[in-house]
């Protein structure tokens, strides 16, 4: 058993913690399935690279989160590249900052598709296989946002809070299959995701960049330091292997102790 042999699907996983947490998994052996935006070029780099370094098999689905037929086709090109989905980390994720009378409708229902309906379509879609083996691991990449709130963020906050709801109610249905179904939450990660929400924070609360990451991101963080893309991917790693088959349905902080509040 173990991670070594098996699938991982992880989407948006072209950038950021999600290619932390593909590239962690490769290093423990998993077979990849890459998902995510990108110029094609440097995703097929990413691609052959992650391969070759670990010696893993991987493939690359360019599948749109928010289509859910093209999640179906994901999970499709999984089961004929590897047999299947063994692990599944629900990662791919937007954001958009504005005040709730200002906030466009557009970007609500990107959001919570991609935030939220995007990780019930993908588990729905790979739980029967992982029933049939009799093993499985889904990591949801929630957020700090799952548990507490920030203003101005009200369609991720609502997304993140639903997807702890999901993992809950999942761990439960799929318990007695040798299935666990866990969130992460990370607090702040340097990633592209944070660094082009810098100057709309700015805007919406009426401060310069550098009061954002020091007043607003940071002042959040007891550590007063960003979590590092490696700290969450090793810890996804862990909720997947053996040593981990009681711990689920759990929503866990990574985020240098802002939810300790
Ligand atoms: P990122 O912008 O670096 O990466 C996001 C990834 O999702 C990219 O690969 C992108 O191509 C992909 N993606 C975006 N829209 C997609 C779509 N419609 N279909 C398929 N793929 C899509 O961001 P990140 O910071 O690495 O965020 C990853 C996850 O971690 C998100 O769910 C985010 O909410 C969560 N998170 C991030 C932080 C943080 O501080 N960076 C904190 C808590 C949680």
């Amino acid at each position: 058993m173990g991670i070594s042999g098996k699938t991982a699907l992880v989407t948006g996983s072209t950038s950021g913690i999600g290619l932390g947490i593909a590239t962690e998994l490769a290093t423990a052996g998993a077979n990849i399935v890459l998902n995510g935006f990108g110029e094609a070029s440097a995703v097929e780099q990413v691609r052959s690279d992650l391969a070759r370094q670990h010696n893993v098999g991987v493939a690359y689905s360019n599948a749109d989160i928010s289509k859910p037929a093209q999640i179906a086709e994901m999970i499709a090109l999984a089961d004929k590249e590897f047999g299947g989905v063994d692990i599944l980390v629900n990662n791919a994720g937007i954001q958009h900052v504005a005040p709730i009378e200002e906030f466009p409708v557009d970007k609500w229902d990107a959001i919570i598709a991609i935030n939220l309906s995007g990780a019930f379509h993908t588990t729905r879609l790979a739980v029967p296989g992982m029933k049939r083996k009799r093993w499985g691991r889904v990591v949801n990449i929630a957020s700090a946002h799952a548990l507490v709130a920030s203003p101005f963020k009200s369609a991720y906050v609502a997304a993140k809070h639903g997807i702890a709801g999901l993992t809950k109610t999942v761990a439960l249905e799929v318990a007695e299959h040798g299935i666990t179904v866990n969130a992460i939450c990370p607090g702040y990660v340097l990633t592209p995701l944070v660094e082009k929400q810098i100057p709309d924070t700015a805007k919406a609360r009426g401060i310069s960049e550098e009061a954002v990451v020091r007043d607003v991101l940071l002042a959040a963080q007891p550590t007063k330091r960003f979590v590092a893309v490696d700290e969450v991917a090793v810890l996804a790693k862990f909720l997947c292997s053996d040593q981990a088959a009681s711990i689920t349905g759990t929503v866990l902080p990574i985020d240098g102790g802002w939810t300790a509040h």
